[in-house]
């Protein structure tokens, strides 16, 4: 989509530490990191948020879901832990709007979220 700073970054328009890549989905490193690790994983086909997610397409979401497990694992904080984050909305603080997972974590989260 045009103006979408995530779409520039699917298209090499701009660029990213990208840390996995397939057909479908795309993981880079948080410009602004919160935490030691912050990734964000979004599906290479525009969606401006989970609410324009179609349900004929609902397997976006447990690839990004089971990719940042993965990705976790790698960045050995899947067995201390970590956050998965999914912004939905201005109420939520949603910046960009192409939908994107956040994946936190290489520190104690505190609970609730702000
Ligand atoms: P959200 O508030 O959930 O929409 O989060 C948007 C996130 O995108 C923020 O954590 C930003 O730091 C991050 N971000 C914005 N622009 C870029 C960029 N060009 N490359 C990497 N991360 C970005
Ligand atoms: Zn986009």
């Amino acid at each position: 989509m045009k103006d979408c700073i995530f779409c520039k970054i699917v298209n090499n328009e701009i660029p990213a530490e990208k840390v996995y890549e397939d057909d479908d989905i795309l993981a880079f490193e948080d410009i602004n990191p919160k935490a030691p690790v912050h990734i964000l994983l979004i599906p290479k086909q525009h969606f401006a948020s989970l609410n324009e997610i179609p349900k004929d397409q609902k397997e976006i979401l447990s690839h990004l879901m089971l990719t940042a497990r993965k990705i976790a694992s790698e960045k050995k904080i899947g067995k201390k832990g970590y956050r998965i984050v999914l912004n939905t909305g201005k109420d939520s603080g949603q910046e960009v709007f192409h939908i994107h997972l956040h994946l936190f974590g290489g520190r104690r989260m505190t609970w609730p979220p702000g």
